[in-house]
């Protein structure tokens, strides 16, 4: 298992200020695995927390080791899935391994998505309570693919601190014509503003999307248009200067 780092760009600038984790799985016979492939395998057979742990670990630690090279300080964010993140002990673990790896909280964040919100309401309140005053953000990911992502907004407002749009959305915006896309992409932004939380747009792969983006004002980029997700080598090498150019 290896994690790959994808920059989240503020397109205005091209600086980098944060980047996602993204695990591989390096197959001795295989080859490289997609975690679209093994992530559900490990979900059904439990193994998520095991590897959620480690994610969570590795990511920490690497984290770390750019801040003591005097690289820019920027947040992680790692990926958790619904079965890990309603974990009884997982916030234990969270502060347990922040302690080890000396890493402050706030170069922490966790993305899930709305399977996660579907428990309990009072358990994910508590969940969601509990890792913001540690000083860790919450981002909300694959954001308009549920069946009900709006009343979630609704009900979690001020409980969530970023929005991430679902690159279906993204792949479809065009800026020589207004797309069905183009409306529901600018309302999920002015939304995203309203309730006070951050958005990023994933998936972007041209500078026509860019383009309508910026026009609706998203300006925090995640896609191949500036980097695919790279090593940990490579990310400290795109670090060192602090910014990403577009890959055109
Ligand atoms: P995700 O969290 O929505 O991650 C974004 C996915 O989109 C990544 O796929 C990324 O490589 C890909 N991507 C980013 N920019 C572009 C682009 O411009 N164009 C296209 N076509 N794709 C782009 P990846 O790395 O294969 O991961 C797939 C999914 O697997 C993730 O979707 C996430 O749900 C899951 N996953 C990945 N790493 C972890 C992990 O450590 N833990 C858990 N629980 N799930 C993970
Ligand atoms: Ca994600
Ligand atoms: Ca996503």
């Amino acid at each position: 298992m290896e994690l790959y780092y994808q920059p989240k760009v503020f397109a205005k600038t091209k600086q980098i200020i944060g980047a996602e984790a993204l695990i591989r799985w390096n197959h001795p016979v295989h080859g490289m695995i997609s975690p679209a492939e093994f992530i559900p395998l490990a979900e059904q057979t439990g193994l998520i927390k095991e590897i959620g742990k480690w994610v969570t670990r590795t990511a920490c630690i690497q984290n770390k080791i750019w801040q003591n090279a005097k690289l820019p300080m920027i947040p992680i964010s790692i990926n958790l899935s619904a079965t890990h993140f309603l974990e009884k002990d997982l916030i234990s673990n969270i502060v347990q391994t922040l302690k080890e790896t000396s890493l402050e909280p706030k170069y922490l964040e966790i993305e899930i998505t709305e399977t996660s919100l579907l428990e309990e309401e009072e358990i994910v309140f508590s969940i969601l309570e509990e890792l913001r005053n540690l000083g860790i953000k919450i981002s909300l990911d694959d954001f308009g693919t549920g069946y009900s992502s709006l009343s979630y907004l609704n009900r979690f407002k001020g409980k969530l601190d970023i929005l991430k749009i679902d690159r279906s959305f993204i792949r479809d915006l065009s800026s020589s014509h207004e797309e069905d896309s183009n409306f529901i992409v600018n309302m999920i932004i002015q939304l995203s503003h309203q309730l006070k939380m951050e958005v990023i747009a994933e998936g972007v792969e041209t500078n026509e999307q860019l383009q309508v983006l910026q026009k609706y004002n998203c300006n925090i980029i995640q896609g191949y248009l500036f980097s695919k997700p790279i090593t940990a080598s490579k990310f400290a090498d795109l670090l060192k200067t602090s910014l990403c150019e577009k890959q055109d």
